[in-house]
């Protein structure tokens, strides 16, 4: 049906059910499709040349705006609660409050750097991010084919739109939920603005948004692309959801979190970095194939 959900890094719990799904969608078409997509690790590469890509995070951490002394500090943060994240022995539960600690700790000495915000274009000019593989016809094709795409990050929204910006794919379709800066009059970083997103609360996110997605009502059918199973309940929000086909990535710790993977995403990509799936699975569903 999609020679790519051959590829050796598709992984199914149960093929025939992601084809059900694919031909209801297909059969729906795409005036009744939305895409809510994660952000970090999800449309960004985790690894190139077996180096870590950074997260919207991680971009400002490594940054010129940040003096020596805290990028230390944040370095130690990730060491700490990054394992965390990723630790397949702790349920979401017992992860929750450490998370909004890091998120919040983070987000404290971001402040406390007094980062300008004419800088933020240069910064993620220099650093390393880098949209998967396949960006551009992704990006492209639910642009072409005006399918609405939610890009839902607990990353910063403001150098998230900056990446996509500057990767020429910041289409008319794109809506971002997530977590913005708020600048003071000279243009420095005071807060964050509104409810804090991380990767445990994205449901809250969710429901926060309702007019966003009382706008796509109509659009019954989601694709939903994350990295985390917190990403599960981006599509929360979503009214009378009629299929749900979930693409997960699996990049880290992928022995240890296949099964509950498997359990929780129709289709799990085993250290995967290209769109090369989800662009071929939105060929299949707009009728390109
Ligand atoms: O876009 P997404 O929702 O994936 O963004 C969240 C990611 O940001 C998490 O997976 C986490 O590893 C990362 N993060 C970070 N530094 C922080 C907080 C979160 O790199 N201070
Ligand atoms: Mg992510």
């Amino acid at each position: 049906m999609i020679p790519e959900l051959s590829n050796p890094s598709v992984c199914m719990k149960d093929p025939q059910r992601v084809e059900e799904i694919l031909l209801a969608m297909q059969k729906a078409g795409s005036n009744t499709l939305q895409v809510i997509s994660d952000f970090d690790m999800t449309l960004t590469r985790f690894a190139y040349n077996g180096k870590r890509c950074p997260t919207c995070h991680n971009i400002l951490d490594n940054s010129k705006l940040i003096s020596e002394d805290c990028k230390e500090k944040l370095k130690e943060l990730l060491h700490t609660y990054y394992p965390i994240e990723i630790d397949s022995t702790l349920s979401a539960e017992q992860k929750l409050p450490l998370m909004v600690e890091w998120w919040t700790k983070a987000h404290t000495l971001l402040i406390e750097q007094r980062i300008r915000k004419d800088w933020l274009a240069q910064v993620v000019q220099e650093s390393e991010a880098k949209l998967r593989d396949g960006f551009q016809l992704f990006f492209d094709h639910l642009q072409e084919h005006s399918v609405p795409l939610l890009i839902f990050s607990a990353g910063i929204g403001d150098v998230l739109e900056e990446v996509i910006r500057q990767a020429g794919v910041f289409h008319p379709n794109v809506k971002v939920f997530s977590n913005y800066m708020d600048f003071d009059e000279a243009g420095i970083l005071r807060a964050f603005k509104g409810e804090l997103i991380h990767i445990y609360n994205k449901r809250e996110g969710a429901l926060l948004n309702s007019d966003h997605f009382q706008e796509l009502s109509h659009r019954h059918n989601i694709l939903l692309l994350g990295d985390s199973l917190g990403d599960l309940n981006m599509a929360d929000g979503v009214h009378n959801t009629e299929n749900i086909l979930k693409i997960g990535y699996l990049n880290d710790k992928v022995e240890e979190r296949k099964q509950s993977y498997l359990n929780a995403f129709d289709i799990v990509l085993l250290k995967d970095e290209t769109l090369e799936v989800a662009n071929a699975i939105l060929l299949y569903i707009t009728g390109k194939k």
